[in-house]
């Protein structure tokens, strides 16, 4: 008899967790996983995915505007928020079942309900059930920041809550200026909402190479129902009837309908017994994982948002795929966190691979710079003044093209591609070498040839 109910037992049926339970499952191992929501997790339930078809919806406004341009007359318009938040959850469900499926077909044990670690080889359901396993996954990802300090905090909205409003908001405030803040800022925008970004930082999207900062900024400073307010942060919230007034730190104060804190993400690990159990975490409760993965527990090990990697769906599937093989097929493998190409869905939307100019700079001792912004073709015919930034950083020695980032549109797709290419350690002549597209807005990448200036010593020569 197994001396464990379970050679895997995985909490958590996101990303991360599906993918190793499915995966372990169909090689024979004998794998249970709980999920306390609904599998799919963050990514597919209430992140990447709905808002992505958020994202299309919201396009449809600058279509709809342009289309003129090119001919078109459109008649009236009008959203209905209804509609597409119920279209929306129609095809979640789908892809619930989808998730639900991959794991019943390689016949791992699904539990709907929470799962937590009671010490190295059990973990306790929350009908009471003990239940024992060789190896216990951790996939519990994150949730959002709550802002408990914030006074009125509790009349604020998040990213999962966002979702499911009963009705489009007029206005909406927006707290931070990261990937979610600011694509739900655009996606509201184009939706009809007025939004304010309230942001405390001097530039929005920190960590991004400045060019894309400020070009992204002023862009949508250009769309008439989103405001950038720097420097300034929200002091309090207070509800007056249905409206919110937000007071800023600034003293100056604002009503709106709706206020979305999107202030970061918090690992999902408070309550789930890891402290009992001797895994050790960080002071804001990610665990902490070695090269592979594993806990300092042996036998416990971690995936995805809750270890705070690089916190990424695509991140997480790979991080457990490494961990089939090391775990499973005797085949050692470190998941890869280099050179991840990521898109912001933001309008105009940024795709992005490698280093920002500020942190190649002090990486290399000189760099070319190559940079373009221009109206895209599309945009010329409609009037619509929305401009396109491209830019490769070179390491000037190795000529390795080390960074490329550009806002404009369909960039999240260039940037998959170029991903490829920087991860086969591409050189500028590389790129030289390879033939335009034309006419595309890519081409500008394969056709500029010296650069707009050179960084040296972390300071620019020309
Ligand atoms: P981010 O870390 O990107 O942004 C958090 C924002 O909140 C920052 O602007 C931050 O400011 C601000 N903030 C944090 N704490 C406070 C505070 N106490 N008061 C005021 N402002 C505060 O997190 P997100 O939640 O936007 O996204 C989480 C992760 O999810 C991302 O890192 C990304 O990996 C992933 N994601 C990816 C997407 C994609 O691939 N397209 C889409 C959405 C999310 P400051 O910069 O000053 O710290």
């Amino acid at each position: 008899m197994a001396e464990y109910d379970y050679d895997l037992f995985v909490i958590g049926g996101g990303s991360g967790g599906v993918r190793a339970g499915r995966v372990a499952s169909s090689m024979g191992k004998r794998v249970g996983i709980a999920e306390e929501f609904r599998y799919g997790g963050t990514c597919v339930i209430r992140g990447c995915v709905p808002k992505k078809l958020l994202v299309y919806a919201s396009q449809f406004s600058k279509s709809f505007a342009d289309a003129a341009g090119y001919g078109w007359s459109v008649g009236t318009t009008r959203f209905d928020w209804s509609i597409l938040r119920d279209a929306k959850d129609v095809e979640i469900t789908r892809l619930e079942a989808l998730y639900r499926k991959g794991l019943t077909n390689a016949e791992a044990d699904i539990f709907d309900q929470r799962a937590n670690v009671k010490d190295a080889h059990t973990v306790v359901l929350a009908d009471g059930k003990e239940l024992t396993a060789e190896r216990i996954l951790i996939a519990v990802g994150g949730r959002p920041n709550p802002m408990a300090d914030l006074p009125g905090s509790e009349h604020g909205i998040n990213s999962d809550t966002i979702f499911d409003l009963a009705e489009l908001p007029k206005s909406m405030v927006v707290l931070g200026a990261g990937y979610i803040a600011l694509e739900f800022a655009c996606i509201f925008a184009n939706l009809g909402t007025k939004i304010t970004v309230v942001y405390r930082g001097e530039e929005i999207l920190r960590g991004f190479d400045n060019d894309v900062r400020v070009h992204l900024r002023e862009e949508m400073q250009k769309n008439k129902n989103i405001e950038i307010i720097l420097e300034t942060n929200i002091k309090s919230i207070a509800l007056d009837g249905d409206v919110r007034k937000v007071t800023l730190t600034n003293g100056a104060t604002l009503d709106a309908d709706q206020v979305l804190l999107a202030a970061g993400r918090l690992a999902n690990t408070d309550t789930l017994g890891l402290k009992g159990a001797g895994v050790e975490m960080d002071k804001a409760g990610n665990v902490i994982v070695d090269d592979y993965s594993r806990t300092n527990i042996p036998s416990i090990l971690a995936v995805g948002d809750v270890t705070n990697r690089v916190n990424l769906t695509p991140v997480a599937i790979h991080e457990s795929m490494c961990l089939i093989e090391t775990e499973y097929k005797n085949n050692p493998t470190k998941p890869d966190h280099e050179l991840v190409a990521t898109a912001v869905f933001t309008q105009p939307e940024i795709g992005t691979v490698g280093l920002g100019e500020e942190e190649a700079a002090k990486q290399f001792e000189e760099i070319h710079v190559f940079k373009a912004s221009f109206r895209p073709m599309k945009n010329i015919l409609p009037g619509r003044e929305e401009k396109m930034l491209m830019k490769t950083i070179v390491d000037a020695k190795s000529d390795r093209v080390v960074g490329v980032h550009i806002v404009g549109p369909e960039s999240g797709e260039m940037s998959q591609l170029l991903g490829i290419s920087l991860k086969m350690g591409a050189l500028k002549s590389d790129f030289d070498k390879t033939m335009a597209v034309h006419p595309t807005a890519a081409e500008e990448l394969v056709t500029s040839y010296s650069p707009s200036y050179v960084v040296k010593n972390g300071k620019r020569i020309t």
